[in-house]
């Protein structure tokens, strides 16, 4: 069976600083979904956001992030858990940082746990740990640490959910040409050494965190599509359907592959 992580930041389970039921709702349906045909593992973002709902912390801060994913990652599992275990799945937490891959031995104490759940179809929902790794509550929002986890728990791709539905060839927010790019199959330095620019509020990591993401997985032959997280039906067909009518796939060799 086919292993897909996906990637879910944390603007399209968080609506104005609150966790989103519809949308957690619509998300955790697609992914039981995935479930009946692949191995899945979710990285989900969505802490701070979570915490931010619970008590009145401001965002600004190390240690206020720290402390604002400390409170929201329980209520945040506490809804994957009760919207998934209504659809008849199990989901389990698993806290990493992206420096846990730099141990072989960390790395595969963590395969060996996601191998045995993947097995028993339970969801491993991961996040960082923020109380000992802060890089992603600094600039990343996960999308490092999902490359991580697709490259070293041996997926096939790593599906970005995010609040934009593709890679443009501008930045569409500041330019309305901008158009798609479908495929891609190399990234130059130009493109990964542009400047970050975040999304929203509680987005962290902007296009260059997923192209960095995309290159890691290019340079390991393994593919990343990034899509809409707000609208999941270009993932959905994408994954169900084997269709792609939206979103940019990142796969090494793509005109040998369309040409069979
Ligand atoms: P998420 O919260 O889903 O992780 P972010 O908000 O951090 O996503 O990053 C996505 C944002 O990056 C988009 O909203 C978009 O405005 C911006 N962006 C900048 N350049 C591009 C580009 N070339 N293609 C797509 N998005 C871009």
């Amino acid at each position: 069976m086919k292993r897909v992580v996906v990637k879910v930041g944390s603007h399209i389970i968080s609506d104005e600083g609150k966790i989103s039921e519809e949308r957690m709702q619509r998300l955790c349906e697609f992914l039981s979904d995935l479930m009946e045909k692949y191995e899945v593992i979710l990285v989900s973002s969505g802490a701070i956001s979570a915490g931010m709902c619970r008590v009145d912390i401001k965002k600004e801060g190390v240690v206020n992030r720290q402390m604002l994913a400390a409170i929201g990652q329980p209520f945040l599992m506490e809804n994957y858990d009760r919207i998934m275990s209504n659809l008849g799945k199990n989901v389990a937490q698993v806290l990493l940082t992206a420096g846990d891959f730099d141990s072989r031995k960390r790395t595969n104490h963590a395969k060996n746990v996601i191998d045995a759940l993947c097995e028993r179809k339970i969801l491993p929902i991961i996040n960082e740990n923020d109380a000992t790794g802060i890089e992603e509550i600094l600039f990343g929002d996960n999308d490092r640490l999902s490359a991580g986890v697709a490259h070293y728990f041996n997926a096939d791709i790593l599906v970005i959910l995010s609040d934009i539905d593709g890679y443009y060839d501008a930045d569409p927010r500041a330019n309305k040409n901008a158009k798609i790019i479908p495929l891609i199959s190399f990234l130059s330095q130009d493109e990964l050494n542009q400047k970050p620019s975040a999304g929203s509020q509680f987005g962290t990591g902007g296009i260059v965190t997923k192209l960095k993401a995309a290159n890691f997985l290019l340079e390991n032959n393994k593919a990343m599509f990034l899509a809409s997280g707000f609208e999941l039906e270009v993932a959905r067909k994408f994954l169900l359907q084997n269709k792609q009518v939206g979103g940019t796939l990142f796969k090494k060799e793509i005109c040998k592959e369309v040409m069979g």
